[in-house]
């Protein structure tokens, strides 16, 4: 039998080690990829989550300005609806029309005009600076839209402090009445350069205020290479003004690339603030990890493959000098007939096969006849040749498959002859003197002479009488009567039979 292993048998198959070292890797780049997209969608929220938060803050500052000086500019409206100005002294008049205007920090002029479009007053003093601004678009749009209220311009140079500014107005004069004109705040751009000068969006995040009609007012940190560059056509811009509050990604057109627009319209103005974040810079951190652990991991695939195959590799090779062991522990060194232990597995696996389904088993106990002379008169090299020229013999004469020779000990043989009944054992008995009388063994100074051999057959029907160990006992029994015969012959003895038989082999 067997040594029973201390390894369970299922790892003890190579196929397990296989399927470890594909699933173990495959496992690892399964987990390794759901926390990858994970740690992506992580930077996309945080990104987004910080452009949202950026743009309340500047949206608010805007929309507070704005409304700041659009309550200097109502205040003028009504002050002019309210007094006979023209017959207050000139301080006074500046006084009522202008006060609030101090409060407005970023205001840089404001104005009345009068229907023709000419400053009629200036916050700035009396008497005012003289313009006619008639031709500018936000006094046609006044005059041609009485319900317009607070009107918001691109960006113009203004006429005062020749720098860009965007220019607030409201209608004068009653409402339903005649144009009156208008009274105007200008909001220098600096102001926007001053509010988003701080802000670092990296390399290529930039912050744009565009207008409704698709003008961009302000870009930071790069400015606009002219005063008021237009990108209505632009998909992204339309997108901003029609959706007024949201994010997407989108491909800018000024420099074409690739950024997650986050966005916002400035409370009830037509401005439209937009943060832009480079979705490049977004994934960079991400990108730079991912490559670290996707490297990892791959590197760790690699190991466990490896690991998986040498462990498979020294499986099968303990396997085979396990095999090639348990071959050995069976077999005879001088003579290579299978030895002591293999018969009696190979005997008590036929006695109890014969018990299952009836049936004869012969066996043949052979034993050299004086073969202590060979030693004694030619030397043990020459005995062991005459051992491996009678395991040659018995080798021969057991031809049959089922049939099992094997040395049992010193210079005893046995034949295993599962099947077999007493003719055929007596024929195999025969052929096994026949093949011995044959042997020629040769020795210094010519050949050893004749060998023989004494051979105990026993027979039996395991199913109806017996074991294993009378089998064994009545071929010994027959072996001795064999010798006590005078050797060179088979006893028989049969399982159920008192006395052993004994036929003299003639020489
Ligand atoms: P008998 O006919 O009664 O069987 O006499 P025998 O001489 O064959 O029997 P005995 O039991 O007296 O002697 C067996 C001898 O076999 C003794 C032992 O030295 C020798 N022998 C046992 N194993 C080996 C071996 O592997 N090689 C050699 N050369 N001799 C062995
Ligand atoms: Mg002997
Ligand atoms: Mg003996």
């Amino acid at each position: 039998m067997n040594p029973p292993s201390r390894r369970p048998v299922r790892l003890r198959s190579t196929w397990i080690w296989i399927a470890l070292g594909v699933l173990a890797p495959l496992g690892m780049v399964a987990v390794c990829s759901v926390m990858l997209l994970e740690l992506r969608q992580d930077a996309w929220d945080r990104a987004e989550q910080t452009s949202t938060n950026l743009l309340q803050v500047i949206e608010r500052d805007i929309d507070r300005n704005v409304e700041i000086i659009d309550v200097a500019l109502q205040n003028v409206v009504e002050n002019l609806k309210a007094y006979d100005l023209e017959q207050i002294t000139p301080k006074y008049r500046q006084r009522i029309l202008f006060d609030r205007a101090v409060n407005a920090r970023d205001l840089n002029a404001l104005l009345v005009l009068d229907q023709h479009g000419n400053s009629i007053y200036d916050a700035a003093g009396w008497p005012p600076r003289r313009y006619n601004n008639a031709d500018r678009p936000y006094f046609q749009a006044h005059k041609a839209d009485p319900s317009l209220g607070l009107g918001i311009s691109g960006p113009v140079v203004s006429r005062s402090v020749g720098k860009p500014v965007l220019i607030l107005s409201r209608r004068t004069g009653v409402p339903g009445g005649s144009f009156s004109g208008i009274v105007l705040g200008s909001l220098s751009l600096s102001y926007f350069d001053r509010l988003f000068q701080h802000v670092k969006l990296g390399r290529d995040g930039t912050i744009n205020l565009y207008h409704a009609d698709g003008t961009r007012i302000v870009r930071h940190p790069v400015p606009n290479s002219e005063l008021a560059p237009n990108f209505a056509d632009s998909p992204n811009v339309q997108r901003i003004v029609r959706e007024e509050r949201g994010s997407f990604i989108g491909i800018s057109p000024s420099d074409g690339i690739r950024r997650l627009y986050t966005f916002t319209r400035v409370g009830d103005t037509p401005l439209y603030l937009t943060v832009a974040l480079s979705t490049d810079e977004i994934e960079a951190g991400w990108r730079q990890k991912a490559l670290v652990i996707g490297a990892l991991v791959i590197a760790l695939c690699f190991v466990a493959v490896g690991l998986a195959l040498l462990v498979q590799w020294e499986l099968r090779r303990r396997n085979a000098a396990e095999a090639e062991l348990a071959q050995l522990s069976r077999t005879d060194a001088l003579t290579g007939l299978p030895n002591r232990r293999a018969f009696e597995e190979a005997f008590g696996r036929a006695f109890a096969e014969a018990c299952r389904r009836g049936g004869p088993v012969a066996l043949l106990a052979v034993d050299a006849d004086h073969f202590k002379r060979y030693n004694d008169r030619y030397g043990h090299a020459v005995g062991d040749r005459v051992l491996q020229g009678l395991a040659r013999a018995l080798s021969a004469a057991a031809c049959r498959p089922t049939d099992f020779a094997a040395r049992t000990g010193g210079e005893e043989f046995a034949i295993l002859l599962p099947g077999t009944d007493a003719e055929g054992a007596a024929h195999v008995a025969e052929r096994v003197h026949e093949a011995v009388s044959g042997l020629v063994v040769e020795a210094e100074g010519g050949s050893v002479g004749r060998i023989t051999v004494s051979i105990g057959l026993a027979l039996g029907l395991p199913r109806q009488s017996g074991t294993l160990a009378d089998l064994f006992g009545l071929a010994d029994a027959a072996l001795y009567e064999a010798k006590a015969m005078g050797r060179n012959r088979t006893c028989y003895a049969l399982m159920d039979a008192v006395h052993p038989t004994s036929i003299a082999v003639e020489a």
